[in-house]
């Protein structure tokens, strides 16, 4: 399991980005970081706190926070806090510290989409602010939109016209192919080239955490002849554009969303647009699809507050109480903000202004609150009342936190009247395992059960080895993976193991949860008293363990072959039976004085 990690990073590369990285300038770049002992503290990146529970490390370049339980190094907080890849973490701090990082793996096959798409996005502006780009600046001005705004979301202009964007990119070297893949030109019926896929539109270009511009949003002008052209068109999936992974507006709006400690979520572009230019500026929008999972659990590393903002429409309504659902699956507490009938979220702001939605925002009801409210609004009609129950236990029913859902079942039985017995008995009802969301507390557990004493052992020894590279190579050479289980510390012990003499287990450390943990050990530190001792100590219960396993195993070999009246086997089990009994004992007996 060696360079899990590394995928085909030369680990030159990785090096001399680690030494030209400091954890403390890295992160202060996004917390407010305040010195605390030998360590530094501030409101965790990750997730919503009020009394900072993160801490930095600068003599170990690493974090970690005790609310979250999440942690690693500088790689790892660039992946956690931009959603990128390893090798796409050491080129961002690669590109802070001017080293260049050559991928080649397939990332630098996607350099070359990245770079079409950001051509694109300049060509769109340039004409957006040329003569062609009238109309539709035009459209922007009768909608509000200020030039900065633009200008902020690099907004642009695709020309009424067949194929400007294509020619143009191709006199710049661009393949036909290219554009295709991307969605900005499809194949002319016959084959023979390509014409513009976007045409006399506003263009949304779509960015990555990272800033790159990865897609396209086209909104089309009004006008006489716009015939059943659909009004948003959005760029298909490509390597390097997932529609159901992206939110639009990300990228400009997590400071916001981190300092609000709560996220606006709309369906459209223009919604974003006009909120973010109203001061209201923690919002995102699904782009031109239905909020899905892989989105909610994107912005959950932002914040476990959502206000839902939809369209008042009866499909709006629909599609709110859709996102709910999912939202509440993957732990959020969800609002759902109405607004008066026939305004959408673009509307209200430009009618009422910032101060308004916000206000909204602010005082939008509870999902249960708001479900109750539409009930209310059809006063007597009990058959409504159950099916908005039902719906609602079966929503409930898919979070996954036990404390959440204890809040929101409590919830569901005072506002519609019911005894919580009832609602506790619907959801185990309905209750699904869910595999989905990994429960933090169980995030340690082992596939078999190890005594309190055991459990310590290890972790002391995992504290030990991570506190010095001198005593991880001893843990390493007394004990085996085995010793440690069969979960995140036996992951742990193994990773420090083919780390061996350079000591970055990190890098061999492929999976979050793991990095956590080491995270969380390193940072309690060495545990206190006689290394020397400790060692001895934590080893012979680990060993003990060992050999108890052992022994049970033959015990149980031993009364198979007793049953089966083998004798010869039982005598050969029996031998071994006493042999591991000595052994057991001489760990029991204290350590020879020395
Ligand atoms: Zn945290």
């Amino acid at each position: 399991m060696s360079n899990m990690r590394r995928g085909r990073l030369s680990s030159d590369v990785i090096e001399s980005v680690r030494v030209a990285t400091d954890i403390v300038e890295l992160v202060s770049q996004y917390v407010n970081l305040k010195r605390s002992g030998s360590s530094l503290k501030g409101l965790c990146p990750f997730h919503g706190e009020k009394t900072p529970s993160f801490y930095v490390r600068q003599d170990r370049q690493m974090y970690y926070c005790f609310g979250c339980q999440r942690g690693g190094d500088p790689f790892r907080f660039v992946m956690e806090h931009d959603g990128v890849s390893f090798t796409e973490a050491v080129r961002l701090l690669g590109q802070r510290a001017g080293i260049v990082v050559e991928t080649s793996s397939e990332d630098s096959g996607h350099d070359g989409l990245y770079a079409v798409a950001e051509a694109a996005a300049k060509f769109f502006t340039e004409a957006l602010h040329g003569s062609e780009g009238e109309r539709v600046r035009a459209y922007l001005a009768q909608r509000g939109i200020t030039r900065s705004t633009a200008e902020r979301f690099r907004l642009g202009a695709a020309p009424a016209a067949w194929d400007r964007l294509s020619l143009a990119l191709r006199d710049d070297g661009v393949a036909e192919e290219t554009l295709v893949q991307l969605g900005l030109a499809a194949r002319r019926k016959g084959g023979d080239g390509v014409y513009d896929v976007f045409r006399d539109r506003l263009m949304f270009p779509i960015q990555s955490l990272s800033g790159r511009v990865i897609g396209f949003g086209g909104r089309i002008l009004p006008g006489p002849e716009t015939g059943d052209a659909p009004k948003y068109l959005n760029s298909v999936d490509s390597p390097i554009y997932h529609k159901g992974k992206v939110l639009y507006g990300l990228a400009e709006a997590r400071a916001a969303i981190r300092r609000a400690d709560s996220a606006i979520i709309t369906e459209g572009y223009m919604d974003a647009l006009s909120l973010t230019q109203a001061g209201v500026e923690h919002v995102v929008a699904a782009c031109g699809t239905a909020f899905g999972p892989a989105q909610a659990a994107l912005l959950h590393r932002y914040s476990h507050r959502a206000y839902i903002l939809g369209d008042s429409d009866s499909a709006g309504r629909r599609a709110s109480v859709r996102a709910a659902g999912l939202l509440l699956e993957h732990g959020f507490l969800v609002h759902i903000v109405e607004l008066p009938s026939g305004y959408d979220p673009d509307a209200f702001v430009r009618e009422h202004g910032g101060a308004a939605m916000a206000t909204r925002v602010r005082e939008a009801p509870g999902y249960i609150a708001h479900m109750k409210l539409l009930v209310d609004r059809r006063a007597g009609a009990l058959a409504v009342k159950e099916r908005v129950v039902r719906h609602l236990l079966a929503d409930l029913g898919r979070i996954s936190d036990p404390v959440l859902q204890e809040l929101y079942a409590k919830e569901l039985a005072r506002s519609f009247g019911l005894s919580e017995t009832t609602v506790a008995a619907g959801l185990t009802q309905r209750k699904t395992p869910s595999a989905t969301v990994q429960d933090v507390s169980t995030r340690s557990a082992d596939t078999e059960p190890a005594s309190v004493a055991v459990r310590a052992a290890r972790r002391g020894l995992l504290r030990i080895g991570l506190a010095n590279r001198a005593d991880a190579a001893r843990v390493t050479s007394e004990l085996e993976a085995p010793d440690f289980g069969g979960g995140l510390e036996r992951r742990l012990f193994e990773a420090i193991e083919t780390a061996g003499a350079d000591g970055h287990w990190r890098d061999h450390a492929a999976d979050r949860d793991t990095d956590s943990l080491g995270s969380e050990l390193e940072f309690e530190g060495a545990p206190p008293g006689d290394p020397e001792q400790l060692l001895r100590d934590y080893r012979a219960t680990l060993l003990a363990a060992r050999l108890d396993k052992t022994g049970a195993d033959l015990s149980r070999r031993l009364a198979e072959a007793e049953a089966r009246d083998d004798a010869e086997a039982a005598d050969r089990l029996l031998a071994e039976k006493s042999i591991l009994a000595r052994d057991r004992s001489e760990l029991r007996r204290p350590p020879s004085s020395s």
